[in-house]
């Protein structure tokens, strides 16, 4: 490193007069990264110099002390932390309201066809529960995973979510079809509850899709086939499917520690 001569640091030091400007450049960023040449250039500051070093001090120290304190920025962060509902969710919820209205439609044209209802409502909430807590669908899934209020309060916050779109759509789609409520809304919560029960130890979307696929393969697809309700929907079953979900939601918190990472899984 060459450093300037001390010459040259007295002009630079005076106002810089008879340094053209490549000259004033290369000492400045030689002082950036010398301290010896930035002591040097201390001892050479002309009085007026040091006089408007010490007022802009003077003046920098009142204006911190006077001017009010940072904004704090917790509640922004609080909103991104506890987001109810990522906007991810929304098509995957618009599909699943379709799809309910699919179905009633069917109903309605070919009445020989068991409930479409009925059937569809254990997987309705699936896709959502799904998407909420998955990593590759959720953009901000870094920044969520790093915050404290990850993990199985957050899953149960978006599944919730998931449920208030998914439930009033149900009830929406099988009052007009005289089916039980009960065994529409029962058969939905113990869904999303084994989801999630399950979720925590194969990630929630490998859950929700084997829960769906098993669903629809021993359930739906016979029952449409044979055009007749499997005897699991039938009213007598309304308090296996209770018990079922209760066991099941009583069981999801034993294993909230595994909801602590997304892992390659979800
Ligand atoms: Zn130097």
């Amino acid at each position: 490193m060459t450093h300037p001569t001390t010459m040259i640091l007295a002009r630079y030091a005076d106002g810089g007069r008879g340094l053209d400007d490549a000259a004033l450049w290369s000492i400045e960023a030689h002082l950036d990264a010398c301290a010896q040449c930035r002591g040097q250039l201390a001892e050479n500051l002309t009085p007026a110099t040091t006089e408007l070093l010490d007022r802009v001090a003077v003046s920098l120290d009142q204006a911190m002390h006077t001017s009010p304190p940072p904004a704090r920025r917790r509640a922004r962060a609080a909103a991104v932390h506890r987001r109810w509902l990522a906007w991810t969710l929304l098509p995957w919820l618009a599909v699943t309201v379709a799809v309910l209205g699919c179905g009633v439609l069917l109903n309605a044209a070919e009445p020989s066809l068991p409930s479409l209802v009925l059937l569809l409502a254990p997987v309705a909430p699936l896709p959502g529960v799904a998407v909420a807590w998955s990593r590759r669908i959720d953009p901000a899934w870094e920044l969520i995973a790093a915050t404290p209020a990850a993990g199985l309060a957050m899953v149960l916050r978006r599944a919730l979510a998931v449920l208030v779109v998914v439930l009033p759509a149900l009830l929406v789609a099988g009052v007009g079809t005289g089916t039980s409520l009960a065994l529409i809304l029962l058969p939905c919560l113990a869904f999303t509850a084994a989801t999630l029960a399950l979720g925590a130890f194969v990630g929630v979307r490998r859950a929700a899709i084997g829960l769906g696929a098993a669903w629809s393969t021993a359930v739906l697809l016979p029952s449409v086939a044979a055009e007749s309700l499997s005897p699991l929907l039938q009213p007598g079953s309304n308090a296996a499917w209770a018990v079922t979900t209760v066991a099941l939601a009583a069981a999801t918190p034993l294993a909230a520690t595994r909801f602590r990472r997304l892992t390659s899984g979800n």
